[in-house]
């Protein structure tokens, strides 16, 4: 057994937003112990190069200080020396989001891929972190809240935790301040919900309604009912914020950011769209515990944090996902179907609303993911497609598909938990292919070709009426239609293809390519100032799009950077681009059976 490395971690100025982290190696290196920190983190797939947070670094063994070299943008070689030799970096952590580090005098929150140094040449080794107590001397109240192993400290307490390699202390991320608790069992283990920055939540019906979602992704993979979970214990890490969405899986946790509003309150069982985005995140998230931490590409066994992993099935690991978070709601009757119907309209109305869907594949869009979907500009729409929202509906459609053969895509998760997660084996580019057709028991290289790798949009219409639901598509109402719904009032006729915000400044965010607007020449960033020499406002913009007919013009003047100019736009129909799903009302008996398998309704 190798000897453990030692991670400290400790506030350094919390106001100043720094915290030190040390790490310590018994035996260095003779020719010179390297060190390196991570540039990206599993789950987010964008290099961030987390060294550029290190503001100053050095190195001492028990003789004092030992020279440390900076010899690449993430790595640095300190001197030969004897052992033990520690590193001390400090750190600046002044990010709210789920992916690096934050510290304040309220709370300290980290990944270990934003704070501890990996010595190279001992990825066989244990860990030791110790948490200092002295954290409770910054930040009044506080706690410890994270999954890894506890080696001596007190439960949600300071002090000494352990993790078997470095890749494994790197995947639990830790939240020290002031939270709220609650747990409840799923899967035969505890499963832990800490809430920090939020008040007058109703924890019991949280954790009755996570029950029910967690149980239900553990039969799944683990077989109904009482299904057990691939992990010794669970806890949610939820920031409740002002404004603010976001999440990060992990092998036995995972990071949310939500809104305070979405949680549920004491005294108000309503279930409102809030809360179902909220459990649609902590649904998706944990999902990812077994299809991205343990079912995992080739590509990411192991993962190699100092460059890109590339790999053609994102779509997969987070469109299958994507899938299963808002079903899963559905299927464990946690939410009604009908609403699970409308969110997943709403994913169709989004890839319907992406004119570059017609350009890039999904399987394009998961290999680019590292310079284009973390990346997004205001041309993102007309040249690419998420690999979240066209990988959920080629998800939807694979699974409609495998049912109308007498399988789905619960077999296929199945199958592949049997034979790469459970063993540890990665997916390989062509397995989850090859996979799907063995069990359907007919050849599915059209399907793939045509929506995976190809950029047809997939055949909804029918394969959702085989299951009892129809689908219809209508123009949008307004900028606020997201979709999901049967059409309110009279639906704008024409459009002028283009995106802008429902109030506020008119700065047009898209200006989708060939249409009317990007025909008379607005751009994307043009401040629209006035409509037909009336002053420009949200409101008013779509009610003249409801009013106009098609081929009418409209004069648009706008400022482009500080430069006022004038348009002449030929209105267009508006398209059929937003998505409702309804039951069919009388679905006969198979069908009314097919229907129930798939949403459980
Ligand atoms: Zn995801």
């Amino acid at each position: 057994m190798p000897l453990p490395l030692r991670y400290r971690i400790a506030p350094l100025d919390v106001h100043a937003h720094l915290i030190d982290v040390s790490c310590t190696v018994e035996v260095p290196d003779a020719a010179g112990q390297c060190f390196t920190l991570p540039a990206w983190t599993p789950g987010s797939y964008l290099l961030r190069e987390f060294a550029r947070h290190v503001v100053r670094i050095g190195a001492r063994n028990a003789q004092g200080a030992v020279p440390l070299e900076k010899v690449g943008k993430a790595r640095w070689r300190a001197a030969p020396c004897a052992g033990p030799l520690e590193v001390v970096a400090e750190i600046y952590a002044y990010d709210v989001s789920v992916r690096t580090a934050y510290a304040d005098a309220t709370r300290v929150y980290f990944n270990g891929t934003s704070a501890f140094l990996r010595p190279e040449g001992h990825e066989q080794a244990p860990c030791i972190l110790d948490i200092d107590a002295s954290f409770a001397a910054s930040i009044e109240g506080a706690r410890v809240a994270t999954a890894m192993r506890r080696d001596g400290a007190a439960p949600w307490g300071f002090g000494r935790y352990a993790a078997d390699s470095y890749e494994e202390l790197v995947d639990h991320p830790v939240e020290i301040g002031r939270f709220d608790l609650t747990s409840f069992e799923a899967g035969g283990v505890t499963h832990d919900v800490a809430i920090a920055g939020a008040r007058d939540v109703d924890l019991d019906r949280l954790a009755r309604d996570l029950a029910r979602v967690c149980q239900w992704h553990c039969d799944l993979f683990a077989g109904a009912p009482n299904g057990r979970a691939p992990f010794d214990r669970y806890l949610f890490l939820v920031l409740a914020v002002g404004d603010g969405y976001g999440g990060l899986e992990h092998r036995a946790s995972t990071s949310l950011v939500c809104k305070r509003d979405e949680l549920p309150r004491i005294g108000d069982p309503g279930l409102d769209d809030g809360y179902v985005t909220f459990l649609g995140l902590a649904s998706h998230e944990y999902f990812h515990a077994w299809n991205v931490k343990r079912i995992k590409p080739s590509a990411f066994t192991p993962y190699d944090l100092s460059q890109e992993g590339f790999t053609r099935l994102l779509w997969a690991f987070e469109g299958i996902t994507s899938y299963y978070d808002d079903l899963s709601l559905a299927r464990s009757g946690v939410v009604p179907a009908e609403r699970v119907l409308e969110l997943l309209a709403r994913t169709l109305t989004t890839v319907l609303r992406t004119p570059g869907r017609h350009l890039q594949s999904v399987a394009d869009a998961s290999f680019d993911a590292w310079i284009k979907f973390y990346r997004p500009d205001e041309n993102s729409p007309n040249a690419g497609v998420s690999y979240y929202a066209k990988g959920a509906i080629v998800a939807l459609a694979l699974d409609l598909t495998l049912r109308h053969h007498g399988r789905s895509l619960d077999d296929l998760m199945r199958a592949l938990w049997t034979r790469h997660g459970a063993t540890g084996v990665g997916v390989d580019e062509d397995a989850i292919e090859a996979l799907a057709s063995s069990l359907a028991g007919h050849d599915l290289r059209d399907f793939f070709a045509r929506y995976v790798e190809g950029t047809e949009d997939p055949p909804l219409a029918a394969l959702l009426a085989d299951v009892g639901v129809e689908l219809a598509l209508r123009p949008r109402e307004g900028m606020r239609d997201r979709g999901g719904k049967p059409a309110t009032a009279a639906p704008a006729a024409t459009t002028l293809g283009a995106q802008w915000p429902t109030s506020g400044e008119l700065r047009l965010t898209t200006v989708y390519r060939e249409g009317p607007a990007a025909r008379a020449g607005l751009s994307a960033h043009d401040v629209v100032v006035a409509i037909d020499g009336i002053r420009a406002t949200s409101d008013l913009l779509a009610a003249a799009l409801v009013r106009a007919t098609p081929g009418s013009r409209m004069i648009v003047d706008a400022f482009r950077r500080d430069v006022l100019m004038r348009f002449d736009v030929e209105l267009a129909a508006a398209p059929a681009d937003t998505a409702v799903m309804t039951m069919l009302g009388e679905p006969g008996e198979a069908m009314a059976a097919r229907r129930r398998a798939w949403l459980g309704a």
